[in-house]
């Protein structure tokens, strides 16, 4: 078939969940058997959010091939397992970076460059590219920020010139908030029919409406809406609250908005989406009644967004072991030797979470020290793993003042420090060791046990790495290296085999947990966490 082209824009409020409804579609449309894939467009001007701070954007997320992206697609990736690349998530950045570019090669023969036709044909471009590898039936593309921003004009601009070159092969779907008025007890209506009108001015015509609400809208409503935007009446929907973004798919499944977008596109439906494996995941989530308590110490604690992908692949790791998620987020800058112990009181396992720099770090420490001392679950991750190495370093080796150099580039003791090819790069951007790599694990090991796999491929974001030379005294001293990379020998993971379940992994696996394939290490953390706190409840009888 030829390949179907989706658009998602959102318009009155930011923050209405473009990411879920466009996620949402792709997992239908996937389920009835089409090959589909996802593609955001952020109206920014940074190159990638690499370089962003996440309280500025949330996390960022890491591709496999190498790409900082954007937290929707991970958003993406859980809902669908399909793997995004950088073709996935292009930002105006980049875009006018490719036209500078050009201009200076001499391109353009002399022309004047332009936003139209030059930077909106460029947008097109990448629109198209992922169409033009045939290896897609749908492409759903998700432009960032609300229609009326200065920012996402150009993006409009294509999307209609495209809207208007691929005919019933294009679909415009445009997502609105219905306010509701406690003190006049209505929901209105007014914000989506000014957006909407924004839309057709800019000659964007939207097939499907979703509004956004928190109570139920009346049909009669729904069809006011339909009338007042020319759209048809079965083509407004709304999407209400839901107590998980996993439930949205079911919500528009319900209303049809997968057989909506086939019947406009003109596509033979070939099946009906087959829900059994999602229901289970959405049954597990919602019978779960015993909680299992995780910490998760780290810096950014106050938007919890910086930590999306830990978040998410904790909760799914629970549901599967039908419990509910309590997650603790513990500021480490605010962690001291003498708060420790309460701080960390409930916890049944802590994640000594990722991150770059100083601030909060011996906070980590004095939760690694406690957790270590006291046989408590521990999962590092990136800097987390690093943290646990420096611990050790410290408080077992007794090297004092070990540390990484990148917070301490004169220590004596550089258990982590600077990888090799790190050593003479000065642009930050894009510049770590990012995506997927190979991974050998020892047999035995946890994570060998875990991934039920001694070859494994998980993805990477960082400059820093374990120091070899100090290998065989951590060794000697108990802390095991039980991962590495086959073809370099840095270390990925390791383990503290006297103790249950201490771990820590170079790489970040919580980059490739999804709803339906559950990253396993996490899995395993979470089973330890469990038989923890049942040991805890055995010795408190
Ligand atoms: N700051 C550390 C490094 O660059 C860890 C990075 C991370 O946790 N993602 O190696």
């Amino acid at each position: 078939m030829e390949t179907k082209y989706i658009f998602v824009t959102g318009g009155v409020v930011s923050s209405l969940g473009k990411g879920i409804i466009s996620s949402s579609l792709a997992r239908l449309l996937l389920s009835r058997g089409y090959r589909v894939t996802i593609q955001k467009f952020d109206p920014y001007i940074n190159i990638d959010p690499g370089t962003l701070n996440p309280y500025e954007h949330g996390e960022c997320y890491v591709t496999a091939d190498g790409h900082e992206a954007d937290l929707d697609l991970g958003h993406y990736e859980r809902f669908t397992d399909i793997q995004t690349s950088r073709a996935n998530n292009v930002t105006t950045g980049r875009i006018y970076r490719t036209v500078i570019d050009k201009e200076r090669r001499g391109d353009y023969l002399g022309k004047t460059v332009q936003i139209i036709p030059h930077i909106t044909d460029e947008i097109k471009r990448n629109v198209r590219l992922l169409g033009d590898t045939g290896k897609f039936d749908f492409i759903i593309t998700e432009i960032g920020g609300t229609v009326g921003d200065i920012e996402s004009t150009p993006f409009l601009e294509a999307m209609r010139q495209l809207k208007w070159e691929l005919g019933r092969n294009a679909l415009s779907i445009h997502l609105t908030y219905v306010p509701y008025l406690k003190a006049a007890k209505e929901l209105k209506t007014k914000p989506t029919q000014h957006s909407v009108k924004q839309l057709q001015a800019i000659g964007i015509q939207p097939d499907i409406l979703i509004l956004r609400t928190e109570k139920d809208i009346p049909v009669s409503m729904r069809h006011k809406v339909a009338q007042f935007c020319n759209v048809a009446p079965d083509a407004v929907i709304q999407s209400l609250d839901a107590p998980t973004i996993y439930e949205v798919p079911r919500l528009m499944h319900e209303q049809n908005l997968d057989g909506l977008v086939l019947r406009l596109t003109d596509t033979k439906c070939i099946g009906q989406p087959d829900h059994a494996r999602w229901n289970d995941f959405l049954h597990r989530l919602y019978t779960a009644t015993e909680e299992v308590t995780i910490g998760l110490v780290g810096k950014y604690v106050e938007l919890q967004d910086a930590y999306k992908s830990i978040s998410e692949a904790l909760m799914q790791a629970a549901t599967y072991c039908d419990r509910k998620l309590k997650l603790v987020y513990i500021h480490s800058e605010k962690l001291t030797e003498e708060n420790v112990a309460e701080k960390l009181a409930e916890t049944d396992g802590v994640v000594i979470a990722p991150g770059f720099g100083q601030r909060g770090i011996e906070g980590k420490f004095v939760a690694l020290k406690w957790c270590r001392e006291h046989d408590i679950p521990t999962f590092g991750i990136c800097l987390g793993m690093q943290c646990m190495v420096i611990e050790y370093a410290r408080n077992v080796l007794g090297l004092q003042g070990a540390n990484s150099t990148e917070m301490d580039p004169d220590t004596p003791y550089k258990v982590i420090d600077l990888m090799e090819e790190q050593k003479n790069i000065s642009n930050l951007g894009g510049t770590m060791r990012l995506g997927a790599y190979d991974c050998r694990l020892k047999p035995g090991s946890i994570p060998a046990l875990a991934y039920g796999s001694e070859l494994i491929r998980e993805r990477h974001r960082h400059r820093f790495e374990f120091n070899d030379e100090y290998r065989t005294r951590f060794e000697q001293a108990g802390l095991e290296c039980v991962g590495e990379n086959p073809e370099t020998g840095l270390v990925e993971v390791v383990q503290v085999s006297a103790l249950t379940w201490y771990v820590g992994t170079q790489y970040h696996p919580e980059y490739q947990s999804t709803v339906l394939y559950p990253n396993p290490l996490f899995q395993s953390f979470v089973k330890a966490a469990i038989a923890f706190s049942q040991r805890k409840s055995e010795s408190a009888l």
